[in-house]
Parts: C-alpha cells; structure tokens; sequence
C-alpha cells in the first residue's frame, strides 16, 4: 500500500536507498530545526538503510549456505531496519512547511467516522505519541478489514503493529528525533509535530491504501 513515488524512493536497482527530504532541510524551520533535520535523516534513517540492506543481503547468503542459525538474528535486524527505513520514510513526508491546515474532505469525513471529530483525532494522535513507552512511533492508519481508522503506538519500529494496515501519518517520538532540540520535553515536539502535521498526505494515502483494499475485496 505505498504511495507509488514514495515507493520508487525507497528502492532502486535491487538495494533499498534513502530518499531525499521532500522539503529543504531548513524548510521547517523555527519548529524542527535544521542540525536536528540533518542529522536525524542524513545519520538516523541512513543507518537504517545501510544495515536494511546488510541483513538482507546476509540472509540471502545465509540461505545459500544452508545457515538457518542465524535467520533469527538477521530477521529481526531485517524486521527492525526495514521498520525503521519504512517508518522514517513516512514521517518526512508526514511533516509539510507551515502544516497544512484544514483537513481535506474525504480523508476528514473518515476521521469524524473513526474519532467523533477532527479535534478528537488530533488529541487522541499527540496522546498517543506521549504515552509511548520508551522509544517509537504513533501512527494514524487504516485498518483495511473494518475499514476503520485507527491510531497505533508502535514499540520501537517493529513492536505492537497489526500486519497489514496502512500507515496514513506517522510521528517520530524516539529521543534522536527531538531531542537536540526539545531534550526531554517529548510533549512539546509531539505538540510542534502536531503544527506541522501533513494531512494532505495523509490523505493521498488514505485514497490510495482504500483502492488497494478495494482490489483485495475483488
Ligand atoms: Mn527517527
């Protein structure tokens, strides 16, 4: 369920690769500022993507080898890379110079279907963020079966997800996100995430993830 240009980012010529910020890296600026932008994508999310592509390719060797010791150990640095690289992903583009405002019709309608009101959404989302336990993520997704919205916490990038669900709008709450910037004070980058948050996006992927589930249904 991938935003097709995003997908086409993520991978190129058989190996996974960081893609470019959708926005300068000083476009969020006063609110995410750009030190913390740099070294979060340019570090953070390149070493998901170096080590992504290292497990993958060590499981392909280890196949070939007969190695099922080590599927286990590689498996989870797959599982947790690859969240990682997929999660980082969308959070760049979960984020929108200036925020975007009004939520846009359809993707509202859903979200007064789901949580009552936008209002309610937008609380229950930085709640969530808040509340995690430790480092991860909070995520606004359809679940595909009910077609419900739904807002997740996710333990680190791989933990307490539903397989199969698409992720609409995600927000970083691991410490290297904020932590430059705001230190410990997680509630005020939830808070400034929430005024940057990109709900255009949210529902290009809306209408695309409810497409695919569409052609699941046929
Ligand atoms: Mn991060």
């Amino acid at each position: 369920m991938w935003h097709m240009s995003i997908a086409a980012e993520m991978y190129e010529n058989s190996e996974y690769t960081l893609p470019d910020l959708p926005y300068a890296y000083d476009a969020l600026e006063p609110t995410y500022d750009e030190e913390t932008l740099r070294i979060h994508h340019d570090k953070h999310h390149a070493t998901y993507v170096t080590k992504f592509n290292a497990a993958l390719s060590g499981l392909k060797d280890a196949r070939k080898r007969n190695d099922y010791a080590s599927v286990q150990a590689l498996s989870n640095a797959i599982a947790f890379n690859g969240s990682g690289h997929v999660l980082h992903t969308l959070f760049w583009h979960s984020m929108k110079p200036g925020g975007s405002g009004e939520m846009p019709a359809d993707l509202k309608t859903a979200i007064d279907k789901s949580f009552g009101s936008a209002s309610s959404a937008k609380s229950q989302f930085a709640a969530a963020a808040k509340a995690v336990e430790g480092s991860g993520w909070a995520i606004l997704a359809l679940e595909p079966v009910a077609e419900e919205l739904m807002i997740l916490q996710c333990e680190k990038h791989q933990n307490l997800t539903i397989w199969g669900v698409a992720p609409l709008l995600v927000c970083d709450v691991w410490e290297h996100a904020y932590y430059l910037q705001y230190q410990n004070d997680r509630g005020k980058w939830v808070d400034s995430f929430m005024t940057l948050a990109n709900w255009d996006f949210a529902a290009e992927r809306l209408a695309e993830a409810r497409s695919m589930t569409a052609e699941m249904k046929k």
